[in-house]
């Protein structure tokens, strides 16, 4: 193609610029990021529109080379709950389509991201005839079979999912499960699905001695040390992993483990600002495991290396994950994962490989695994290398980034055979 494509990224909650590890801001605002960086790269003009979510944010936010963040406003210029953000889609809707008309910009694809931009995606693919790539990170079915009545998602969530399945031009599926997903509960077409997997930063999260990232972290060298990296919630279960921790001191395992938890809306582990951090630190006490555990808190992706490295095994077993972006980070810090046997990490993580699966709720399980894992230290070195050697050949920024152009190259050609006007407005 002789000219470089302009891409836009529709991402209402996620921006890049988010801090991440609270509640609402997780492995999506690290994927548009990453994502839109390395098409940037790749010569590729990206706008990622997001909610305007603080006064002081300018409308236009020069981001990366080839990438801004254009702020839409539609609602306060506040955080809100994801889940109260359905309502502000049309005026997102029109709050973007009035500022494409105002800058005179066309796109050659719009990408959106989770359901409701996934919404906005398909009224813009009606207004401007642009083809559409839809990923949707998670999706309702899962979440409601998972959540049941605590799922606070709007009820109209699984319809429009339906309707954005059918009418895109392509659905991108992370793992094997989602692919399952989306043609059983979905009814998608297969051959609008096309499977790109997420990825890590390899030189963001990379080996380190342990005792080296132990002594900056002024963590106990002679302990094992098992870490969970992650938003804090009630599904990614947590309070399994400190269940299989007190048994594992039942059982008289010496020395006990310590067990890091590095998550939280705030840095410095507050349970008024995280309810499930209070939940948690209860549920050690009760279980007579309150000084094994250290909360951390929220910490930047940057400094996440050293609580990787610090570990002998990273843990994470929540009760669904729909791709998991730190089972990958701890594999290219060469950490091998115990990871519950769900979604995303039944595809990144190799059982007897680069980690183990483990059923989810189920805290006997976990720590019969743990015991194995901690006192073999030479299969865990070697898991770690294997788990390295995965990450950098299957789980890279750059590969996800080139699947993803072809695949808007693809769509970008046909659109401009089947409608030569539409390429001549580009701006
Ligand atoms: N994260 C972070 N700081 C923290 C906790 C988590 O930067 O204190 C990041 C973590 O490194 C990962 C993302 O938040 O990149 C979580 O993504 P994941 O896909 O694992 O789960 P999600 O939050 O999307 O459910």
């Amino acid at each position: 193609m002789g000219r470089s494509l302009r891409i836009a990224m529709i991402s209402e909650h996620a921006s890049p610029a988010a801090v991440l590890g609270s509640t609402d801001a997780g492995g999506q605002n690290v994927y548009v990021d990453e994502l839109s960086r390395h098409l940037g790269r790749l010569g590729v003009q990206v706008d990622v529109f997001t909610r305007r979510d603080a006064p002081d944010l300018p409308e236009v936010l020069p981001w990366a080379p080839n990438v801004r963040i254009v702020h839409v406003a539609a609602g306060p210029p506040a955080p809100l709950p994801k889940d109260e953000l359905w309502p502000l889609m049309p005026l997102f809707r029109d709050r973007m389509l009035e500022w494409l008309r105002r800058n005179g910009l066309r796109y050659d694809v719009i990408h959106g991201h989770f359901w409701m931009s996934g919404w906005v995606a398909i009224e813009l693919r009606r207004r401007l005839s642009v083809p559409v790539v839809q990923l949707f990170h998670a999706l309702g079915t899962t979440k409601q079979r998972h959540q049941g009545s605590a799922d606070t998602s709007p009820s109209a969530r699984i319809a429009v999912e339906r309707q954005i399945v059918r009418e895109v031009d392509r659905v991108i599926a992370q793992c094997p499960a989602e692919r399952a997903e989306l043609l059983r509960d979905y009814a998608a077409d297969a051959a609008r699905l096309v499977s790109i997997a997420a990825a890590v930063n390899p030189q963001r999260f990379r080996p380190v001695p342990r005792a080296w990232a132990r002594a900056q972290l002024g963590l106990p060298l002679e302990r094992p040390i098992i870490t969970y990296v992650g938003r804090m919630l009630p599904r990614k279960d947590v309070r399994n992993i400190v269940r299989a921790l007190a048994l594992l001191v039942r059982e008289g395992v010496a020395p006990a483990p310590l067990l890091l938890l590095v998550g939280g809306e705030t840095a410095d582990a507050d349970p008024r600002a995280t309810p499930e951090i209070g939940v948690l630190q209860r549920l050690t006490t009760e279980l007579g495991v309150r000084d094994l555990v250290r909360f951390t808190g929220k910490r930047q992706p940057d400094e996440l290396y050293l609580f990787y490295g610090a570990a002998d095994v990273v843990v994470t077993t929540p009760w669904y994950e729909p791709f998991g972006l730190t089972p990958l980070e701890a594999m290219a810090c060469a950490r091998p994962v115990i990871g519950a046997a769900v979604g995303g990490i039944r595809f990144t993580v190799r059982h007897g490989v680069t980690g183990w699966l483990v059923p989810p709720r189920d805290p006997q399980a976990l720590a019969v695994c743990l015991r194995r894992a901690l006192s073999q230290p030479d299969l865990r070195l070697r898991m770690g290398r294997a788990a390295r050697r995965r990450v950098l050949r299957a789980f890279t920024w750059p590969l996800t980034a080139r699947r993803t152009l072809a695949l808007y190259e693809a769509l970008a050609t046909h659109q401009a055979q089947a409608e030569p006007a539409a390429l001549a407005v580009n701006g």
